[in-house]
């Protein structure tokens, strides 16, 4: 089941330079948003601008360097061309006058390596028109629209809106429900939320007022109650609830208090399987019973905001797994989506932070060099769970296999 949007999903133009891709930009926000010069070479960093594509809604463009720069300069755009690869759901490779090369070759290699949809799109039609073998050989090769265009007189970029609905992937602008599949319609759901010196003054945190959406998005029952209150209200009620939704930290303290045959998971386990590399999660965060002394771990922040889980990532992460291990270990912190410590092989473990600020694929292309070298990956909840000795009970509701701690 899938509800509103959530994100936006992100639109990365690729391409020599000067073949036209600030201009397909302008031509597509219909603004003057990217530097346009015939000189090759203008875009340095990638440059972001969110847009409203019809039948996609709000997305984001990223205006990346030529992928054929020279010189040591030039090298580092392209590194940073190749690294803004990571955070794209759909590319559009841009090119002009006919020139289909070695550049291009490369970077479809590398799109579909990570799986991201593309189309070829050969701008500046009004300067030369696509070359009919050309496009029949991009065609038949890449199977994919291979589309004529003038950014300098655009005549139907909505034309261009169509084929990016038609390759995004759903994914990129809907999520799965947080509890769909566990709940249905009139079901009671109960949430056990501590109003401790910990919680922000007059409103509730972010995952118990999403899971409270959610719970409403599915025509349940959402029943908010404080820990104190649980054992007593647990007991009068009729139907009994069929999830019980904790803070994580409660959790041994609600565990006790609610018996086995109703299920019960934490508000960060929820957001785990909601947002991320779920399956790849429960293979890794087993590993946490398997560090050794000097072990160094990378924990990634996704973004640089920290407004809500810089105390989690920099302090309390690293102290439960410390803690837990009873080992020395070494802890590396990046934030945003900047590149990775050249040798993810080093590491021995990688925790990804809850990523609400990024995209689902943004987070599962972060961790792919991690995947692809055998590194255990989890994330903050699954640490949680798993340092708090709630990991299996936590879980079960979402599969049925209990792992060995
Ligand atoms: S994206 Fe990650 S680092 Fe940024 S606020 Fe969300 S959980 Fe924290």
């Amino acid at each position: 089941m899938t509800k509103g949007k959530e994100t936006k999903p992100h639109i990365g133009i690729l391409g020599r330079r000067n073949s036209g891709k600030s201009s397909l930009i302008n031509a597509m926000a219909r603004q003057e948003i990217a530097i346009v010069s015939n000189t090759p070479g203008t875009t340095t960093d990638p440059v972001k601008k969110s847009i409203e594509i019809p039948g996609l809604g709000p997305s984001v463009l990223i205006d990346t360097a030529g992928i054929d720069d020279t010189g040591e300069l030039g090298q580092k755009r392209i590194a940073k061309t190749h690294s803004a690869l990571k955070t794209i759901d759909l590319a559009i490779l841009v090119i002009s006058e006919n020139q289909f090369g070695d550049d291009e070759i490369k970077i479809i290699e590398e799109l579909n390596d990570f799986g991201i949809p593309f189309f070829i799109l050969h701008n500046k039609q009004d300067f030369q028109p696509l070359n009919k073998e050309l496009a029949e050989y991009l065609i038949a090769t890449y199977h994919t629209d291979v589309v004529e265009f003038s950014a300098r007189y655009p005549a139907d970029p909505d034309r261009l809106a169509l084929i990016m609905k038609k390759l995004m992937p759903v994914t990129a602008y809907t999520f799965n429900t947080m509890l769909g599949g566990l709940i249905k319609q009139g079901d009671p759901v109960l949430l056990v939320t501590p109003i401790d010196t910990e919680a922000p003054e007059g409103r509730m945190i972010l995952p118990q007022v999403q899971a409270i959406r959610d719970i409403l998005d599915n025509h349940a029952v959402a029943i908010v109650l404080k820990e104190s209150e649980l054992e007593v209200f647990l007991g009068m009620m009729q139907p009994k609830p069929v999830l019980v939704i904790t803070d994580s930290q409660m959790f041994g303290r609600v565990s006790k208090i609610v018996p086995e045959s109703i299920p019960l998971t934490g508000f960060s386990i929820m957001l785990a399987r909601y947002k991320g590399d779920f399956d790849n999660y429960l293979k890794g965060t087993p590993h946490l019973s398997k560090l050794k002394d000097g072990d160094k771990i990378l924990i990634l922040e996704s973004c640089t905001h920290h407004v809500t889980c810089d105390d989690i990532g920099r302090y309390k992460i690293p102290r439960w797994v410390s803690e837990f291990s009873g080992k020395k270990l070494d802890f590396t912190i990046v934030s945003g989506l900047s590149d990775l410590p050249h040798d993810i092989k080093d590491y021995a473990m990688v925790i990804q932070c809850g990523g609400c600020m990024i995209t689902n694929r943004q987070i599962i292309n972060r961790l792919k060099a991690a995947v692809d070298a055998g590194i255990p990956v989890t994330n903050y909840g699954m640490v949680i769970a798993w340092t708090h000795g709630i990991y299996n009970r936590a879980i079960a509701p979402f599969l049925n296999s209990e792992v060995k701690m």
